[in-house]
């Protein structure tokens, strides 16, 4: 039997694997998938898991639950030795080992692009991953609390100001989705919301280098959701590049300076530097894999023997695009189909027949600006406000995989009428032994909180016992 190996169980690895599940032949070939994480990871449910509106576990999809015919593996592939059909997988606990494959398929995903702007990697978060948007809330968070303690002054205006790098779609969705959150959360807090708390206090930046935000619709509606943004009190600086945010000091080339205690970096994303600098697979300039548009490995000339890829990893030829020469852009409408027919393709060669090539047409561009605002484009159809909101939560409640992730999100959205979002910062489960620590030996050094706090750890320590 064949051993189908994928790199990555995330959008692109994820479909594959589970159409390969539904459409090989019992024997017919073995499917193992290799991620460190042990679940797909929903990305367009990230900015509303940072507002709280979708649970954190809900934006992850089991790969054990929803993969029940595939092996899997948990560790991160750390080299790709095509020639001999070998990678070689790092796991969470243990020493790296190599791992033997017939055919190989690369859905490894891209990462953050990072740039060396001092302080960014002392200070600013990503917002491609659970954990992060989980942090990114928790944060913002505990910032409202701790300001809530506070007089008007330069650290309360610090907690109480946000700024995003990056005004691409996961950026401003983001944003939009957080500074919908704050403004909700300064209603629950009376020492904010009296008239001491300026609008300059609450203050929510949005950075881009270019003349506009939003590339992915056109300028008409991409003003509008500055001008939309701009008129719910945030402050849109484009044409404006970070210089420094060292110490949570925010300088722009524009020359405003600002304080802030939460930077979130949206700036898009780089090639995954495992598929860049750890394969004999042939690769572009930017690192990425090259991939035909029937979506094995290699040119139109040159195919590569048993090797496939997908997703935001790969420069695929983009051939519904007008102009010729394009690759597909790095998106869950491509990565999602062409899991599923580079499956279908699998086969088709296993099975003795073509390829087919890849060609998809855009559905449109559909993003939530915050609670009950979105904006939707298809072609010169534009849709903003309330009804594009909808349609986003509508398209993305059908898209999620599985009708067991569908149902629980759902759920959640439906509690949220009637009683709003959860409010509570939950940064204590990063020190989950103080607690106990603290109940355990009541004479240790203090746990850092408040004076009450201690004079209670003290007082419960030294009562008789009866
Ligand atoms: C906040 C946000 C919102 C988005 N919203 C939308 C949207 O509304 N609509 C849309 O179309 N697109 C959206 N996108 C983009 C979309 O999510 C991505 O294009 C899509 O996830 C790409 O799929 P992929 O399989 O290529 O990569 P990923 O889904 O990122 O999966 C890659 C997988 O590979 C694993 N991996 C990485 N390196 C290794 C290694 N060395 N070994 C083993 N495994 C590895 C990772 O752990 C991961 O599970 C959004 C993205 C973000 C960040």
């Amino acid at each position: 039997m064949r051993t189908i190996l994928i790199v990555g169980g995330g959008y692109a690895g994820f479909y594959t694997a589970w159409k390969l599940e539904k459409k090989l032949r019992r024997g017919e070939a073995r499917v193992i998938v290799v991620d460190p994480r042990p679940y797909m990871t929903y990305q367009p449910f990230l900015p509303e898991v940072l507002a709280g509106s979708v649970e954190a576990r809900h934006a992850a999809v089991s790969l054990r639950r929803h993969l029940r015919r595939t092996e899997i593996v948990a560790g991160r592939v750390t080299r790709v030795d095509h020639a001999h059909k070998t990678v070689t997988v790092r796991p969470a606990v243990g020493a790296e080992y190599p791992l033997e494959y017939d055919i190989i398929v690369v859905t490894a995903g891209a990462v953050t692009r990072t740039l060396a702007i001092p302080g960014v990697t002392e200070h600013a978060i990503g917002m491609k991953h659970v954990e992060e948007a989980v942090a990114i809330r928790d944060r913002m968070l505990t910032a409202f609390d701790q300001a809530a303690g506070l007089p008007p002054g330069p650290l309360r205006r610090k907690l109480l100001t946000v700024t995003f790098v990056g005004g691409g779609f996961s950026g401003v969705e983001g944003f939009g989705e957080l500074l919908a959150l704050a403004k909700a959360l300064v209603r629950r807090y009376p020492e904010l919301s009296s008239d001491e708390l300026s609008s300059d206090e609450l203050s929510f930046h949005l950075v881009e280098a270019r003349d506009r935000i939003l590339p992915e619709v056109s300028d008409k509606p991409g003003e509008w959701v500055v001008r939309s943004l701009t008129k719910r009190g945030a402050h849109v600086h484009l044409n404006a590049h970070l210089l420094s945010a060292s110490g949570g000091h925010v300088v722009l080339s524009t020359g405003e300076e600002f304080d802030s205690e939460l930077i979130v970096w949206t700036v898009g994303n780089a090639a995954n530097p495992m598929v860049h600098n750890h394969t004999d697979l042939p690769i572009d300039g930017r690192g990425m894999l090259l991939v035909r548009p029937d979506l094995r490995v290699g040119t139109e000339g040159a195919p590569v023997p048993e090797a496939w890829g997908a997703g935001d990893d790969a420069a695929i030829p983009d051939l519904a695009a007008e102009r010729p020469g394009v690759s597909t852009v790095p998106n869950a409408q491509h990565a999602v189909r062409q899991g599923k027919l580079l499956a279908r393709n699998l086969i088709a060669t296993l099975r003795g027949r073509e390829p087919r090539p890849y060609v998809h047409h855009s559905l449109g561009v559909v993003a939530t600006l915050g609670l009950g605002l979105g904006i939707f484009q298809f072609h010169r159809l534009v849709i903003k406000g309330f009804p594009a909101w909808l349609m986003h939560r509508g398209y993305h409640a059908l898209a999620v995989p599985t009708w067991e992730r569908k149902v629980r999100v759902l759920a959640v959205w439906a509690t949220a009428v009637p009683f709003g979002r959860d409010i509570v910062s939950l940064t204590s489960v990063q020190h989950p032994r103080e607690a106990f620590l603290a109940g355990a030996n009541p004479r240790m050094p203090e746990p850092a909180e408040t004076a009450d706090a201690r004079v209670d750890i003290v007082t419960a320590g030294d009562a008789p016992r009866s």
